[in-house]
């Protein structure tokens, strides 16, 4: 532990905030957390928090950039730290299992678990599809796991092969269930969730966006006596993030792409297409003016998104342009802006693409371009915030034509 000590983490205390100080989490684990610059509960932690940390079951509606995986995250070590094995651990029986529906969600989770854990005993795993299957084993077999990650499909593979038991966990999180559901993993979740304990000697944390019928069913069927938290979406998109709408020509669109980004302000960006050749073209055309940038699109090997995802995330790379399939697996703070050279047919995606940006309490620019080959969805884009949009010309200067 060197010599840290909790009042080196010193936070006021303010009205309507709660601290983690105020939960009596272990001191390793504070000690991350203040590496990691938390001050403040998110509304979902300070939701969640009081009941995971108390054993209870909990289901959350809430999206990402809430600060969700830290409140699992919390619970889970916390639990671990309170409650040491006795007995010595085998490997490939984790205490907590969580499911993620897809690789770059599941490797954020890792990433997060192993920045919380930093100063703790516990080890992660992460076993998910597209990445090498025996380094995935060797790191199973060579020593005990705590938290493993994983997606649905990968983790079927390895418990038919009994390289995981699933017997001895302890905390079950189900993250993203209404995107499991929506890409046909539910099979696959009920077989694994059928191989943990029962739920009564479990704790289950289940997480969705959105809750429809069949998303209550699962949660109902998994969970028991479950506290239920919403997190209102309009609180992830719009109290952080500034809107502008610009009309725009569509032979004006690359060059004001292209402005934007050299512009001083413009920190650092992620530009959203409908299309993944679309994001080929404009990644092209702004490497072509001097703007270097890389694409994040379905059809990229998953290596180099990796390899992408990681300059970005270190600020090696400014700008990124990227499809919403690809985008929703982005969770990098410190975004300035986020660009939509196109608006997306889906209100949904507009939401998701827009909390790229203002994660975390920061303040970000969200810029639409809006011409007249998009400009008809823009209602449904209304609709779904609840505003009307102002449209408005480009407020920074454009460069001069080609
Ligand atoms: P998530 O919703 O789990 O994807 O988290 C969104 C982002 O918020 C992540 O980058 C976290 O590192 C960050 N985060 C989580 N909790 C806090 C907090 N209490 N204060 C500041 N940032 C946080």
């Amino acid at each position: 532990m060197s010599d840290w000590k909790l009042e080196d983490f010193a936070v006021p205390e303010v009205p309507d905030k709660d601290r983690f100080h105020d939960f009596a989490l272990p001191d390793p684990l504070m000690r991350a957390i203040a590496e990691l610059g938390y001050e403040y509960c998110t509304p979902i932690q300070s939701k969640a928090l009081p009941f995971a940390l108390s054993d209870y079951d909990v289901t959350g509606q809430a999206q990402t950039g809430t600060g969700k995986t830290a409140a699992f995250l919390i619970a889970a070590l916390t639990r671990f730290w309170e409650e040491p094995l006795q007995d010595a651990p085998r490997p490939g029986c984790p205490r907590a299992l969580i499911l993620a529906p897809t690789r770059e969600l599941a490797l954020q989770i890792e990433g997060d678990a192993k920045s919380l854990s930093k100063y703790m005993p516990e080890r992660t795993v992460c076993v998910v599809g597209g990445m090498d299957f025996q380094k995935q084993i060797d790191k199973l077999n060579k020593k005990p796991v705590d938290l493993l990650v994983a997606t649905p499909g990968r983790l079927i593979d390895f418990l038919d092969r009994n390289i995981v038991s699933l017997k001895s966990v302890e905390v079950l999180v189900i993250d993203e269930a209404d995107r499991m559901l929506d890409m046909g993993f539910i099979p696959d979740v009920r077989r694994i969730v059928f191989q943990t304990p029962h739920k009564r000697q479990r704790q289950t944390l289940f997480f969705s966006a959105t809750f429809n019928d069949d998303v209550m069913r699962l949660a109902q069927s998994w969970t028991i006596d479950a506290e239920h938290i919403v997190i209102e979406p309009e609180h992830v998109a719009t109290d952080t993030v500034e809107q502008k709408f610009w009309m725009i020509g569509r032979d004006e669109k690359d060059q004001a792409l292209r402005s934007l980004c050299l512009h001083e302000d413009t920190e650092r960006a992620i530009i959203f297409a409908n299309r993944r050749d679309q994001t080929h073209r404009l990644m092209k055309y702004l490497r072509d003016h001097n703007v270097p940038c890389e694409a994040l699109a379905g059809d990229i090997p998953q290596r180099k998104r990796l390899a992408t995802l990681n300059r970005f995330k270190d600020g090696d790379l400014k700008y990124l342009v990227a499809t919403d399939v690809a985008g929703r697996g982005i969770h990098v703070d410190g975004v300035s802006h986020v660009i939509n050279y196109e608006l997306p047919e889906d209100p949904e995606d507009y939401v998701h693409r827009i909390g790229r940006t203002g994660r975390a309490g920061a303040s970000g620019v969200s810029i639409s371009f809006v011409s007249e080959d998009d400009a008809f969805n823009l209602p449904p884009i209304e609709q779904y915030l609840g505003i009307k949009v102002d449209c408005s010309m480009p407020d920074i200067e454009l460069s001069a034509k080609e």
